[in-house]
């Protein structure tokens, strides 16, 4: 399969292009360098089958210049992270709205498979437990900045089946539920990678509330197995798939695991959710995931223990640490990034990559 990983240099688009690689496909990977790194795609540049393009998914010629030279596209690319959405809601809508619609638009013009990441935010704040793809969402008001995520998502979910409906583009909606492992950075706002920093560097680990939350985690590696085999089932399309684990623990449980992984002295400290994000920010307490209808199309169940997952992110961050000479934890928050803001861009250098004009 030829496949274009739209946000391919992020966390999720990294692991599922070193899936997908393993399956034999070729990969095409546009990412801006927003919120993901070419530290995550460093390591597959030298694969003949591996090419990718710092660009983004606005640029309608550059997508469909890719768009034309695959067979599916996973739209991964898009604003995520609590903190960013909260501070940068505009460009947290635009990117996931306008950006969906490019892809889809230009998907449709060649008739190509796309796979829409979606996310378990869009139930919002249904009490339900577990969530299935078929249950209300019960967003929160706009005046609630988080929100703005789920509904944008909830938008391109909506678009894309219509898009399925419609013009018989086919297209499969995924919902991811928290997904962690190495790679994933915790700038903004992911719970795992912060804690796991914070344990290592000995500064207290920061429980947001009173941590009785409870969320559950999957292993990204067991996600994009899943992703791999959806698109090699007819049966998917025009289908919406929740992927996730659920087993359920609550962050206050979270924080403790770590530090006892770890082996860390770090006191566990709590940060009304007034502080960490913004005055009335609301949150769910509870957020688990069926995974029946995945399990019974495709026999995806999550394999990976969430000790486990900890111990991979430990080891994952040590090295980081250990590499970058730091031990304390990267709050920057870096949009929009340049193309020249990084050496490692060089095109001359990276005869893999494709350049602007879109040859290899
Ligand atoms: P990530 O931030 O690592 O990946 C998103 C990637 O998209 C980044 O590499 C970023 O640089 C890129 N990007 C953003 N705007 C872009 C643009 N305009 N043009 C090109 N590239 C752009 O996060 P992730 O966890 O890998 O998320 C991947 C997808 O999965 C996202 O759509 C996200 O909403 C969804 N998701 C993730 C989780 C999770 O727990 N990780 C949960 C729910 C949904």
């Amino acid at each position: 399969m030829r496949v274009l990983i739209t946000g391919g240099a992020g966390f999720i688009g990294s692991h599922l292009a070193d899936h997908l690689l393993r399956l034999g496909d070729e990969i095409w990977a546009v990412d801006d360098l927003s919120t993901g790194s070419i530290e995550n795609i460093e390591h597959l540049k030298t694969n003949r089958l591996y090419h990718y393009q710092i660009g983004s998914i606005m640029d309608g010629p550059t997508i469909a210049e890719l768009v034309d030279r695959c067979d599916v596209i996973f739209h991964l690319a898009a604003a995520v992270g609590v903190r960013l959405i909260i501070e940068s809601p505009v460009r947290t809508i635009e990117t996931n709205i306008r950006g969906t619609e490019i892809v889809l638009n230009l998907a449709a013009k060649k008739r190509k498979l796309v796979v829409l990441a979606s996310t378990s935010e869009v139930y919002g704040k249904s009490n339900k437990v577990p969530f299935s793809e078929d249950d209300d969402l019960v967003i929160g008001p706009p005046v609630r900045g988080r929100w703005s995520y789920a509904c944008s998502k909830a938008i391109d979910e909506f678009l894309g089946l219509a898009y399925w409906k419609e013009k018989k583009l086919p297209v499969i909606v995924v919902r991811f539920f928290n997904t962690v492992g190495p790679r994933q950075t915790g700038r903004y706002g992911m719970v795992l990678p912060t804690f796991v920093r914070q344990a290592l560097a000995g500064e207290p680990i920061t429980v947001f509330g009173d941590g009785t939350q409870s969320r559950c985690f999957g292993y990204v590696g067991d996600v994009v197995q899943a992703l791999g085999k959806l698109v090699r089932t007819e049966a998917a399309v025009g289908q919406v798939f929740n992927i996730g684990n659920n087993d359920e623990v609550s962050i206050n449980e979270l924080a403790e695991r770590v530090k006892k992984i770890t082996g860390s002295h770090s006191p566990i400290v709590h940060k009304p959710y007034s502080k960490a994000y913004e005055e009335g920010f609301e949150d769910m307490p509870r957020r688990v995931p069926s995974v029946d209808k995945i399990h019974k199309l495709v026999g995806y169940r999550p394999r990976t223990s969430l000790n486990e997952i900890i111990r991979m992110v430990a080891d994952f961050e040590r090295a980081r640490m250990a590499r970058s000479g730091k031990s304390g934890n990267d709050t920057q928050i870096r949009w929009g990034a340049e193309p020249d803001e990084s050496v490692e861009f060089e095109s001359s250098s990276i005869p893999k990559a494709i350049s602007p004009t879109g040859h290899a």
